[in-house]
């Protein structure tokens, strides 16, 4: 099945590579067709080139929705070179095969990245494009498809190593590649639509990525797995720069996202570091230094710290830098890295540092979604979030202005706490959390029972939890969980409300001296 390569077809936007590969195509005989702006490029390049528009007998209009769709080009795709019928068509009506096809598409997806205006978007959905794509690889028992400028040099390694010619398999590859493309764009066509009218709830709903990089395994050694781009270029660990460290793990770059969405929670006039392990934090502090803030994020759970993944919401210093070097670590992801604290962690070859340029907006609308048996749960990301105004005071006693601080902080770091999450802060830090767990009382008698740990470690009188505030991500069903709280030296509590016993629940912190808030709004994450 090895085909000669006689006639190729070029019609890209991105202009990346054009020229070098156009011409290593002529040098081996290939003659070229190509649409107005391609061909222009090739021209000026000293290239000779036939236009398309001359191939169909009529000029590109309409703005450009109309240069390539004609009989003359998708039939020298579409036919069968075996099929005496076809060949037969291809004579009587003069068209000539196009064996290899290079086309990439108007840049649809980076328009809606920059915020363009809807008829603009509308202008970059490329029409003629996907379909010489898809026509050209329907026929790849003949036609090579390239959608990729990262493929031109394995075009030309194909014909080197072939004779000039194509083999199948090749062929068969690169139609993969192409139907994913054109998949991917329809994909991001439907979701700026979706988001562009308004829909909440699209009754179909597309999904796509580019492939970044297939990983080892995945959660376990037995499992396959692959990291994927959405193409929202978002801040974070799927568009960071690694600067040393082996590669990335499945578990690696979950649990980064997840250290690094926390602290993207918290504004960039303060210092804070987050750490994470198994995509639960096991501190999240705010300091007047990184280092201060990484120490106290520290001080929460050392023991659960050791193999964590860090990430912070400033740039990583020279200070923090050698504190986080004495014990080990997987990952530190930061907006940026001093030289000085790069220099640092050149000695710790396995530790893998990142660092993305800014943080990402948590406000941003995201889609999430989960696989379940036979189809897919699809939800916005949990963007809520609450002020001052928003809190009820529901106890005798309201908050002082400390407590109120350390609420507000201890509820944004619930968010980012697996239920039935709950999360003891003192001074701008978490001092005890309880995650994952089944009933609410047990997150909360864990939390402090950590804390009471911590404290032996760090030869402390008194655990960490004494004069701290609590967030529970969702209601106290009863009031052990509450009472358990208390006892553990909590003095006020932030929480969603809404439980039929409230009313127990304020009493018990009533009785106990506690203020309470109620947001008003839960932070399930399961
Ligand atoms: P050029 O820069 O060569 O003028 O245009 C290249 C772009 O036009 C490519 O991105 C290609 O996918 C797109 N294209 C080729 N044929 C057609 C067509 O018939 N209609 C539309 N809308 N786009 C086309």
């Amino acid at each position: 099945h090895p085909v000669p390569l006689t006639r190729a077809l070029l019609s890209v936007s991105d202009k990346t590579g054009l020229v070098d590969f156009a011409r290593a195509l002529a040098a081996r005989g290939v003659e070229l067709l190509s649409t107005g702006g391609t061909a222009k490029t090739l021209r000026e390049a000293g290239l000779s080139v036939r236009d398309v528009s001359e191939v169909t007998g009529f000029p590109e209009m309409m703005d450009g929705r109309v240069k390539t769709l004609h009989p003359k080009v998708h039939g020298g795709l579409l036919a069968l070179r075996d099929n005496a019928e076809h060949r037969t068509a291809m004579e009587t009506h003069g068209i000539e095969v196009i064996d290899l096809l290079v086309v990439n598409l108007y840049p649809f997806e980076a328009t809606v990245a920059k915020g363009a205006a809807y008829d603009d978007c509308i202008e970059n959905i490329d029409i003629g494009g996907p379909a010489m794509i898809r026509a050209a690889s329907k026929n790849h028992a003949f036609v090579a498809t390239v959608v990729d400028v990262e493929d031109y040099a394995a075009v030309l390694a194909e014909l080197d190593a072939n004779d000039g010619k194509t083999t199948l398999a090749f062929r068969q590859r690169l139609a993969q590649i192409a139907y994913a493309r054109t998949a991917a764009y329809d994909a991001a066509v439907s979701t700026w639509m979706a988001q562009a009218i308004g829909e909440a709830a699209p009754r179909r709903r597309a999904f796509a990525g580019t492939l970044a990089q297939t990983l080892r395994y995945g959660e376990n050694p037995h499992q396959s797995a692959a990291f994927y781009l959405d193409g929202s270029a978002r801040p974070g660990v799927a568009t960071a720069r690694q600067h040393q460290g082996k590669e990335l793990s499945y578990n690696n770059i979950n649990d980064t996202d997840a250290a690094f969405e926390l602290v993207a929670e918290f504004p960039t006039e303060a210092p804070a570091c987050a750490i994470i392990k198994h995509a639960n934090p096991c501190g999240v502090a705010t300091g007047k230094t990184m280092l201060e803030a990484y120490t106290r994020a520290f001080d929460c759970d050392r023991t659960s710290a050791f193999g964590g993944i860090i990430a912070l919401n400033q740039t990583l210093d020279a200070a923090t830098a050698e504190e986080i070097c004495k014990i080990f670590t997987e990952v530190v992801i930061a907006p940026e890295a001093s030289d000085e604290a790069k220099a640092i962690f050149a000695a710790k070859k396995n530790l893998r540092l990142l660092t993305t340029g800014a943080l990402p907006d948590p406000k941003a609308p995201i889609t999430s979604f989960r696989q379940v048996a036979g189809g897919f749960l699809v939800q916005g990301k949990d963007n809520g979030a609450i002020t001052l105004d928003d809190l009820k005071v529901v106890t005798k006693r309201a908050p002082s202005d400390q407590e109120l601080k350390d609420l507000l902080f201890a509820w944004k770091v619930a968010k980012h706490v697996k239920s039935n999450a709950i999360i003891y802060v003192k001074d701008g830090a978490t001092v005890g959390v309880g995650a994952g767990q089944m009933s609410r009382v047990d997150s909360t008698r864990i939390a402090a029972r950590k804390s009471l740990d911590m404290a032996e470690v760090m030869g402390l009188a008194a655990p960490l939890t004494k004069g701290s505030v609590v967030a529970s991500d969702a209601f106290f069903p009863f009031a052990d969980g509450l009472i358990t709280a208390a006892e553990a030296g909590a003095t006020a509590i932030i929480q969603p409300g809404g439980s039929m016993r409230d009313q127990d629940v304020i009493d018990a912190a009533n009785e106990r001296g506690l203020a309470m808030v109620f947001t008003g709004m839960r932070h399930f994450r399961h």
